[in-house]
């Protein structure tokens, strides 16, 4: 399913609201504890009464910067949260030292809270703060595994990996027990606490839950639990030389924090049967209370135009494709917010996208739309001409005198008296863009050209149009360099014609042009950002995203602004008139040296 740009008004289809609200009726998340510290093995037997209706999470790894498909699971899980008068808690998966950085840490949570979420949440009159991390709870990992090993769940195996690839069979193949599956507890618990003492190295041996080596689901046939990695933590620095396999460490995270629905992305439907085997045995030995956290899996978001796999995205940072994670171009959270596009406009696009049983494909433009329907109403208006072109009004001293500036007014915003007037002045020198003239007009063209003489010998006058804002000009002619290039146009005046006087509809015209007076214009970088790719899938089939950059995706120029934008702070949006919606950039715009971004065009002008 593609949704369009109208789908994402509307109302999403979302079988994890029913699911929700079927639980809430039922009473079946009813009788949770939540309190203590989590990791504490008797944190939940010990804690309060939840008074959170539904605990959700968002559980990123941080080895790398967030991007729109984890945009999509933030507002889902931090958006039921809200909706149904919960909590949803930001949670650091670092159970891998070697990938993780402090660096991605600061960056998640700046990106959650621009995206406009908060874990801290007040409850009963109770403020607490719900962000945590995953290695916290190692050392109640840890006594889990104990716990394993000596009730015969889990044994430490010393193949090596050849071998245990070998043994684990396919799909079509059942896999066969390894030799050390019949060792004792006592055995098992020695050795276990022989790895945790730092005696073996690295791969030596593994620690697994002894399920079934036959089972037609192969996450079953007896996983990893623990590997052995000697390595420095962000968090917990070299106290630990055993990390937790992902699938063993989430599942218990989730149970320690009271997690009542544990909404994942569809590849980890496979794994739920271990989420639930592994929460039973440890509820079954005492370890955690009942009612347990259920695992549901819902269809990731893919958007044309964009990779976003954390890998692919790194290499292109890696590489100098792009400028940096936050490059106006990237689909990470902060490349999204550098670009210009608001919180709001995100959260409207994930929004849209409801929740699904299969992964979807989400045109870009929805998000332009998202964008556009989120500026339009707010964004002040401003005249920036691109490409500009010298425009001569060659009888102004006649009909204004020399030195004239004929002060013109416009609303900041059409529909919003509130915010005001913009103002600016016409003199005989005006910056206009480049293809609001034309020597010879194609047909339908209804902006400046000069009077021509036909083969016929009929003459054609040169053409009107309305500055905008301003006064009525006729062109009259062009100057042109030696390579034939247009380097000015001529036009004359035609007085009383200025916009908002009683003249203003004696002269009726087709064409309108923006504009912005040489003597005060504010120049200024723009940069045009466009689709980094020219395939709305780039790594489709195993293709190599390189083979398909958009060598159009930036382009820089140099452009004249209305003086009102001369002091403007960063990260301000503002829709120039005609060519689409802008933001001043968060990193490299500064009063005196302005840059702007374009963020889309006023319309879809993609062809593809
Ligand atoms: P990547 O594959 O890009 O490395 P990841 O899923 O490995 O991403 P995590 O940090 O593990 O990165 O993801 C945090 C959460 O975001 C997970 O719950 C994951 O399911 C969810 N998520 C990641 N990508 C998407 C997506 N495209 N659509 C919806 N949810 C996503
Ligand atoms: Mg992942």
């Amino acid at each position: 399913m593609t949704p369009t740009a109208k789908d994402a008004k509307a109302p999403a289809a979302n079988f994890l609201r029913a699911i929700i609200e079927k639980d809430l009726a039922s009473g079946a998340l009813q009788g949770r504890r939540f309190g203590g510290s989590p990791g504490d093995a008797a944190h939940h037997a010990a804690g309060a009464p939840d008074p959170a209706r539904i605990r959700t999470r968002f559980p990123p790894e941080p080895n790398g910067y967030l991007h729109v498909g984890h945009a999509k699971s933030i507002c889902l899980n931090f958006g039921l949260a809200r909706d149904f008068g919960g909590v949803c808690h930001l949670r650091f998966d670092d159970t891998n030292p070697e990938k993780e950085e402090q660096e991605y840490v600061d960056a998640i949570v700046e990106a959650v809270h621009w995206l406009g979420f908060d874990w801290n949440v007040e409850l009963d009159g109770v403020r607490t703060s719900h962000l945590y991390y995953a290695s916290d709870y190692f050392d109640f990992m840890y006594r889990a595994a104990e716990a394993l090993v000596t009730a015969g769940l889990a044994y430490v195996d010393e193949q090596s990996a050849e071998e245990m690839r070998a043994s684990r069979g396919d799909f079509n193949t059942p896999g066969t027990d390894s030799p050390y599956r019949s060792r004792t507890p006592a055995e098992n618990l020695a050795r276990l606490r022989e790895m945790k003492a730092g005696a073996l190295p690295d791969g030596a041996a593994v620690l697994r839950a002894k399920i079934d080596m036959a089972s037609p689901n192969i996450n079953l046939r007896d996983p990893a639990l623990y590997r052995i990695k000697h390595a420095t933590h962000h968090n917990t620095g070299d106290r630990w030389c055993l990390y937790p396999m992902y699938t063993y460490a989430h599942p218990i995270e989730d149970a320690l924090e009271c997690i009542t629905h544990s909404f994942c992305t569809l590849e980890f439907e496979d794994q739920r049967p271990f989420y639930d085997w592994l929460l039973e045995h440890l509820a079954d030995l005492g370890l955690l209370a009942r009612p347990l956290p259920k695992q549901y899996e819902f269809g990731r978001l893919n958007l044309s135009y964009v990779v976003t796999s954390k890998r692919k995205l790194r290499e292109m940072v890696a590489e100098g494709i792009v400028g940096g994670w936050d490059d106006p171009r990237m689909p990470t959270i902060f490349g999204m917010r550098r670009r210009g596009y608001t919180p709001a406009a995100i959260r409207a696009m994930a929004d849209g996208t409801g929740a699904s049983k299969t992964n979807i494909w989400l045109d870009y433009a929805v998000l332009d739309q998202c964008l556009r329907a989120d500026l339009e109403g707010q964004a002040p208006r401003a005249m920036a001409v691109l490409d500009p072109l010298r425009l001569e009004l060659t009888n102004w001293a006649e009909v204004y005198g020399e030195g004239h500036v004929e002060p013109c007014q416009a609303p900041a915003h059409p529909q919003r008296p509130e915010l005001g007037e913009r103002r600016f002045g016409l003199a005989p020198q005006v910056w206009i863009e480049r293809d609001d003239f034309a020597e010879v007009p194609a047909k339908g063209f209804f902006r400046l050209f000069p009077p021509r003489t036909l083969a016929d010998g009929s003459t054609v006058p040169g053409n009107k149009v309305r500055l905008k804002y301003g006064v009525v000009v006729e062109c009259t002619g062009c100057e042109t360099d030696a390579g034939g290039r247009v380097v000015k146009v001529l036009a004359r005046v035609l007085p009383d014609t200025k916009s908002g006087t009683p003249g203003a509809d004696a002269v009726k015209v087709k064409g309108t042009v923006t504009w912005v007076g040489v003597h005060e214009a504010v120049p200024a970088t723009v940069v045009l950002y466009d689709r980094l790719f020219t395939e709305a899938q780039p790594d489709a089939g195993g293709r190599d995203f390189r083979e398909v950059l958009n060598p159009k995706s930036k382009q820089v120029v140099t452009a004249y602004l209305e003086p009102a934008l001369a002091g403007v702070a960063p990260e301000q949006h503002f829709q120039f008139e005609r060519h689409g919606y802008f933001v001043t950039d968060r990193v490299e715009h500064a009063p005196g040296r302005p840059v702007f971004n374009r963020i889309t065009t006023l319309r879809d002008g993609w062809s593809g």
